[in-house]
């Protein structure tokens, strides 16, 4: 086996920034390095490749199977909206304003009416909605797309945390009540946690956004916040309940039982690749990226370790291993590629994240034995050749249960209670992640802290509260009516 060229080759694979100290560089070493995306030739756009775009998959075909065994259809609305279908509901208008794309010629003609580059569908998909629904019965109606969609961000761009074009699912559903309405928003949002909780290995925590940061001409904005390793939170999903404003709008409505005619109370609901971003950031670490069995494309690598004496035998044992995971589903790879050798191989699979490596030299062959390696520690553990699925299918589980463990202890150790403009921005600045304080419901009070420290209320208790964590406001010292989580965010 040749070790040409191996040195200098995983020298310029691997990462070069670290997490703790230099996390944006990591990050983007991280995203690039891992071939999960790139930087396109305008600013704020990403090129994802297969291994970057596979992750979505894994995300897509979770939440659409759920999203379907609760009642929703999938369908496909045009990427552009006419401005004056965008003006009918002036709260969209305004809050959507700043970031809309325009289209304003077609070829060389100049268009009678400006096009916008949907920012989110609501006001293209409402009036059809409105042109389905006649009666009580065809309610509730629940639409889904799987699509693309364009925010001219002003703040700083980073690859699927925040893109100006990105690719995401939107929801929109029409209800005869608030109490149904309401239902279904929270139904999403608890999808939004499944992915979060069991696909993605991610604890978050529910909540809904102030008064003054929700959805534009929504009613609730209810939010599926998650804690990065750097104290950051990250908004991981929004399900809005809209109230009947979008349905006055569009003018959908439906005759009730008495044929009375009644206005429709709708959601909207969404989640984009930012899911990846943070997948990325909370699990990754100096080697590579580290991935959570549920979405690795490759979740075991069979590394043979052998001289030229053992070869054969070792490839051999290797190769009934792969054949009898694939088997059972587990879906592995064997790196039997002559020209790397095993140091090699073992940097390269930790930098694409594989969770769990299999090490086969000639001492397993003899001793019938597989050794297998967990990616986000080392841990490596040995088990019995005819054990070979169970044991593979156990450290799978393991590797799991290590990345929320180590998620769930940031966000555990990470919420502190604070009191008064200089413990909280002494509290937010020492360690970041989320301070609970209380507060009187003005946005003012927010500015205040914002303008120090760059960090605002990025959730209120889900319920609304009726006991907040103090009696008076942490920022003014007003009566206080709602506990606040402040956090510097994404
Ligand atoms: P919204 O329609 O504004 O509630 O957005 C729905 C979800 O999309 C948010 O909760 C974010 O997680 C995500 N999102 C919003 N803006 C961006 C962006 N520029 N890039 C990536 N994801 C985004």
């Amino acid at each position: 086996m040749s070790d040409d060229g191996d040195e200098s080759d995983a020298q310029s694979l691997g990462i070069t920034k670290r997490k703790e100290y230099e996390t944006g560089e990591w990050y983007a070493e991280v995203v690039q390095k891992a071939d999960l995306a790139d930087y396109a030739p305008m600013g704020g756009f990403i090129v994802v490749k297969p291994r970057g775009y596979a992750l979505w998959e894994q995300v897509q075909e979770n939440l659409d199977s759920w999203f379907k065994a609760t009642g929703v259809e999938n369908a496909y609305f045009p990427m552009m909206i006419p401005e004056s279908y965008l003006e009918r509901e002036s709260d969209i208008v305004e809050g959507f304003d700043p970031e809309v794309a325009w289209v304003t010629h077609g070829g060389h003609e100049e268009l009678e009416e400006r096009l916008a580059v949907r920012p989110t569908s609501e006001s293209i998909i409402t009036p059809y909605m409105a042109e389905w629904t006649r009666s009580h019965r065809d309610l509730p109606l629940r639409l889904n797309q799987w699509c693309s969609v364009v925010r001219w961000e002003a703040t700083d761009t980073k690859p699927f945390f925040r893109t100006k074009e990105f690719l995401w699912q939107e929801g929109h559903t029409a209800h005869e009540s608030e109490a149904d309405a309401w239902e279904e928003t929270m139904t999403r949002l608890e999808q939004y946690n499944r992915l979060y909780e069991d696909v993605l290995a991610m604890p978050t925590t529910l909540g809904r956004k102030p008064d003054h940061d929700k959805f534009p001409g929504g009613e609730t904005t209810t939010t599926v916040e998650a804690l990065m390793p750097d104290g950051k939170s990250l908004q991981a999903g929004t399900s809005h309940y809209l109230g009947t404003g979008f349905a006055e709008a569009y003018d959908l409505t439906y005759r009730d039982e008495d044929e009375e005619e009644q206005v429709c109370h709708t959601t909207s609901w969404g989640l984009s690749w930012r899911a990846l971003g943070g997948l990325i950031m909370t699990h990754s670490d100096d080697q590579g990226l580290v991935l959570p069995p549920t979405v690795a494309p490759e979740q075991v690598v069979i590394v043979p370790i052998w001289q030229e004496d053992t070869r054969e035998e070792v490839l051999e044992y290797c190769e009934q291993l792969h054949a009898e995971l694939d088997a059972d589903g587990v879906r592995v790879v064997l790196d039997d590629r002559d020209e790397r050798n095993p140091g090699f191989k073992f940097n390269e699979w930790e930098l694409k994240g594989t969770p769990v490596r299999i090490e086969v030299g000639p001492n397993e062959v003899d001793d019938e034995e597989i050794t297998l390696v967990h990616r986000p520690d080392g841990e490596t553990e040995t088990a019995a050749r005819e054990d070979l699925t169970d044991a593979t299918e156990d450290a799978l589980d393991t590797v799991y249960a290590k990345l929320y463990a180590d998620a769930e202890a940031n966000l555990e150790e990470n919420v502190r209670e604070a009191h008064g403009r200089g413990e909280i921005l002494g509290t937010l600045g020492q360690h970041g992640g989320y301070v609970k304080t209380g507060w009187c419901g003005e946005e003012a009070c927010e500015t205040e802290i914002k303008d120090q420290i760059a960090a605002e209320i990025v959730m209120l208790p889900l319920e609304e509260d009726t006991d907040p964590v103090h009696e008076t406001c942490g920022v003014c010292g007003e009566d206080a009516t709602e506990t606040a989580f402040f956090a510097k965010n994404y």
